[in-house]
């Protein structure tokens, strides 16, 4: 092996580009925030294809002293922090001194600045890292930076760009977070020349919202607010209505910054639970301001990822802003809302209280604590009964599970019964469905895979094991919820074996296996013994059950544990409901039906599947032309 030598410069700005400057957004997203950082209060962004060819930002801020034009290019030189304790009461957005040294690395970067006391400006080019020397210039105050050609000279990130379309959309992403968190900028997007955004300043984000998304979604949006020790959180959550497929409409600023964290899209999950599909997100705009020694930013080269000092409490913070609001509207009211009634027409409730002027006090007494949830508030009755089935999942210890005395070994896996009646408790979850009870006798299986029905309105086919599954899925969640579920006790236990992870993770989740109606001890290094399953379920490959669900636990990542019951019970209730390619009896198929309309949402499994597809009456006329 060759002998050990320091790296060059231009060896270590490449590798911080890496970090930094991926692609042409990371480069628009560094040069947005060094403007804001230099108190800029118009900023414009111009880009030639997809900001391949050229990103050109320019600012009226405060300008850089010709004297600080090189340092400006070079690697960890910055104005912004002095030393190391300043890096845990970090104000501005940068402060690494890495960005323009990384693109200047690897592009034809050019600097003309200005500051207010200077006759004129200066201007500095750098080529792949070879800096050019400084010149005066004519140019108004404040910075106007130019990349181009990003990546020319690193061909291997050149060819991971993609296309200007993709690439555009990117910076037009990072631009509207900027937008978002900065209402009271002057912003403007040219993209080859054509105007994208032209957003003259405002006083909330809620005009921005409009600007980007539309009128349409900013109806739907319920204006929350929240203060606790200090940590003031606020902004816009979507109506539940407001569904989206991934979590990209989910946007959280922390102190002015766009942040990600699964600690708080966890909150987000866990307050909509039972609002919202299974694989369905909601749509959130939220925003945290607090002091800046509550929050570690040098988590991440792109701060986009932080550290706060309680994540707990934030968590709770923003789970009980979240479920007050909720509680003190009528919700599910609205998610059936009459035709000729628009959402909007009910819009008061969700809009925003006129505007506190920045830096006045709260006068909102106290933000309610976990506690308060002990009895709903709502005056609703079914929306009480929605509210007081969200409580009970805080129920820290839930009644102990019920125990069947009979005992039988673990047999051939066959599906749970379909018939296993629903308890009545579960009729709570009946929403009108849109369908009327189908008429069992005419239902027609079909490749033993699908259930052909005459509704009142046309024709519905069903997946079998879509609905199985989701009939299953709000049993086993019901039972467990109120804590029922019936456990079969083994006379012999079974001993399954696992890697001694997965041992450990079993045992670590025995409280939690125990609600669903498991019983796991240990049994040596590698092996549990299974003592009692739940009924419910049928005669499953037992040992085949509790191997997934420790290979589940053991894959997921602390931090989503959170919503590991769900996860188990999507788990069980798919393993156990009856398969594709399986024949049903008359009775089977009449029994999975007669459930249908008893479980909300029957059009989807909890996979986020359909569940069912309609054809209406209408649409057969019309097909076979049986018109008028
Ligand atoms: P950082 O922002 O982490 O300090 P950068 O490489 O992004 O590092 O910028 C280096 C320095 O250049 C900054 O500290 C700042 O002093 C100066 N600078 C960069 N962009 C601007 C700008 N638009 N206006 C004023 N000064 C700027
Ligand atoms: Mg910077």
């Amino acid at each position: 092996m060759p002998r050990i030598r320091p790296l060059s410069a231009a060896v270590v700005n490449q590798i911080a580009a890496g970090e930094v400057i991926e692609r042409p957004a990371s480069a628009v997203k560094e040069l947005l925030e060094n403007a804001i950082d230099a108190l800029a209060t118009r900023i414009d962004v111009d880009i030639v294809a997809g900001g391949t060819e050229l990103i050109r930002i320019v600012d009226d801020g405060e300008g850089i002293h010709p004297d600080d034009l090189v340092l400006a290019v070079s690697s960890h030189a910055t104005s912004k922090l002095q030393q190391s304790s300043d890096l845990f009461d970090v104000r501005t957005f940068g402060f690494r001194g890495e960005a323009l040294a990384s693109m200047a690395e690897v592009s034809r970067l050019k600097i003309r600045s200005r500051q207010a006391d200077q006759s004129h400006g200066c201007e500095l080019e750098v080529a792949h890292g070879r800096i050019g020397s400084p010149h005066e210039c004519g140019c108004p105050v404040g910075t106007a930076i130019e990349v181009r050609n990003l990546f020319e000279n690193v061909p291997v990130r050149r060819k991971f760009l993609k296309s200007v379309a993709t690439e555009f959309g990117q910076i037009a992403e990072q631009f509207t977070r900027v937008a978002l968190a900065h209402p009271r900028l002057h912003l403007v997007l040219k993209h080859n020349d054509k105007m994208v955004y032209q957003l003259p300043p405002v006083d909330r984000p809620l005009e921005r919202l409009t600007a980007f998304y539309g009128q349409e979604l900013t109806d739907q949006l319920i204006w929350v607010e929240s203060e606790r020790a200090g940590i003031r959180l606020w902004g816009y959550v979507g109506h539940p209505s407001v569904h989206k497929a991934t979590r990209k409409q989910q946007h959280l600023f922390l102190n002015g910054r766009w942040i990600q964290d699964r600690t708080l899209q966890h909150a987000l999950v866990e307050a909509y639970r039972g609002l919202l599909m299974v694989g369905r997100y909601p749509v959130a705009f939220l925003f945290l301001d607090m002091p800046t020694d509550q929050v570690d930013v040098n988590v991440h080269p792109t701060k986009t990822e932080v550290r706060f000092r309680d994540v707990q409490q934030l968590f709770r913070q923003l789970l009980s802003m979240l479920r007050t609001k909720f509680l003190s509207l009528d919700l599910q009211s609205r998610l059936a809302v009459p035709a000729g009634q628009t959402f909007s027409d009910r819009r008061s409730a969700f809009a925003e209280p006129a505007q506190r002027p920045l830096g006045a006090p709260n006068t909102e007494t106290r933000t309610p604590q976990f506690e308060d949830f002990a009895q709903p508030t709502a005056a609703q009755t079914d929306f009480a009964t929605w509210a007081k089935d969200q409580l009970t999942r805080w129920t820290p210890d839930a009644p102990p599970v019920f125990e069947a005395a009979a005992d039988v070994g673990v047999n051939e896996p066959e599906p749970a019964p379909i018939d296993a009646p629903l308890s009545a408790d579960s009729e709570h979850f009946t929403l009108p469905s849109p369908i009327a009870p189908p008429d069992a006798h005419r239902a027609l299986q079909i490749h033993d895979c699908y259930l052909v029905v005459e509704t009142e309105l046309g024709m519905t086919v069903i997946d079998q094991h879509a609905l199985h599954e989701r009939i299953l899925y709000e049993q086993l969640r019901q039972r467990v919820l109120s804590g029922v579920v019936e456990a079969q006790r083994l006379l012999m236990p079974v001993p399954v074996e696992l890697t001694a992870n997965e041992v450990a993770v079993l045992l670590e989740h025995g409280e939690l296996l125990n609600r669903l109606g498991f019983g796991i001890e240990e049994f040596g290094k590698d092996t549990v013994a299974l003592t009692k399953h739940p009924v419910l379920l049928g005669r499953l490959d037992f040992p085949q059950l509790v191997r997934d669900l420790a290979e589940k636990l053991d894959s997921t990542p602390a931090l989503e544990r959170r919503d590991l019951l769900d996860a188990l019970l999507h788990m069980m209730a798919c393993k156990a409901a009856v398969k594709a390619g399986q024949r049903l009896s008359a009775e089977e198929i009449e029994a999975l039906l007669r459930q249908r309309h008893l479980v909300d949402d029957a059009h989807h499994c909890p996979h986020g599947r359909p569940t069912a597809l309609t054809l209406s009456r209408a649409e057969l006329d019309r097909q076979f032309g049986r018109l008028g």
